[in-house]
């Protein structure tokens, strides 16, 4: 489903992602790990075309997000194309990033009814259900200010969820929170992972979510997999000593 070919992402002189090659595939979720600056983000961030590569290709199914010219010069799909893509995957930030003027209920809809034409009875329904899910069903005319992290943090996963994505970008969900805060949403994308097959890709720091909910590990180091494998084997019997460094030093 998602493919990465020979990446080449620089910001300026620093080349962040250098020739990375990825393959994911539909229903499987993938945890992304390792250093910081390690460029985990930036491939999230490419996924949502919120970035444009130097080199290399990168596909969503389809037609590669852009391609190379006569000239060697790379040109980005259409930009219809693109929102196209964009509409199938859902991500959710550190900062939850809600939109704080509008009720829990209207957060979870806008995107629904606004961007797929959702009708609005429809759109309320399926809030009150994946409200229900994120166990915040009291919530639905709160304002996000009314709300904890955690809880706030829940209401994005729960809009993310509300556009039905096929795809869905975790970067660092839980990096935010107060400490106690982290078990109640992990729990909830434990429940996702478990209840949908949904396609997922976490940026965690989180080992233990990443080890429950995975399919496949992937240790990032300067801009490359370093490793990759399933969990028990990454974490039980890592091969790379950069990767043995590595959970060395987070565990
Ligand atoms: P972290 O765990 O700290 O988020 P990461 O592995 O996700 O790390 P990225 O956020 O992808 O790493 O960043 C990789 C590198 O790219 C870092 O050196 C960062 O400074 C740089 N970088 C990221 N975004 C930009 C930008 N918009 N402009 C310039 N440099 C950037």
């Amino acid at each position: 489903l998602i493919r990465f070919e020979e990446v080449v992402k620089k910001f300026g002189d620093n080349v962040v992602l250098n020739g990375l090659n990825l393959d994911i595939n539909a229903g499987e979720r993938v945890t992304l790990i390792g250093p910081s600056g390690s460029g985990k983000t930036t491939i999230l961030r490419l996924l949502m075309t919120l970035e444009r590569i130097n080199g290399g290709r990168i596909w969503v199914g389809g037609e590669p997000f852009s391609h190379m010219d006569k000239g060697g010069k790379l040109v980005p799909a259409s930009e219809s194309y693109l929102r196209a893509k964009r509409k199938r995957i859902g991500m959710v930030f550190q900062q939850f990033n809600l939109f704080p003027n509008m009720s829990v209920r209207k957060n979870i809809t806008e995107g629904p009814v606004h961007t797929l034409g959702v009708g609005k009875d429809e759109a309320d329904q399926r809030a009150e259900e994946l409200l229900e899910m994120v166990g915040l069903s009291d919530k639905i005319d709160a304002h996000p200010t009314q709300l904890s992290g955690g809880q706030q943090q829940r209401v994005a996963i729960a809009r993310a969820l509300a556009m039905r994505p096929e795809i869905l970008l975790l970067d660092e969900v839980t990096s935010a929170l107060d400490p106690e805060l982290v078990a109640g949403v992990l729990d909830v994308l434990r429940d996702i992972a478990r209840s949908t097959d949904i396609t997922m890709l976490c940026v965690t720091h989180e080992m233990g979510f990443a080890r429950d909910v995975s399919h496949r590990v992937f240790m990032f180091d300067e801009g490359r997999i370093a490793e990759e494998g399933p969990p028990e084997q990454l974490f039980g019997d890592p091969q790379e000593e950069r990767t043995k460094t590595f959970l060395k030093a987070v565990l």
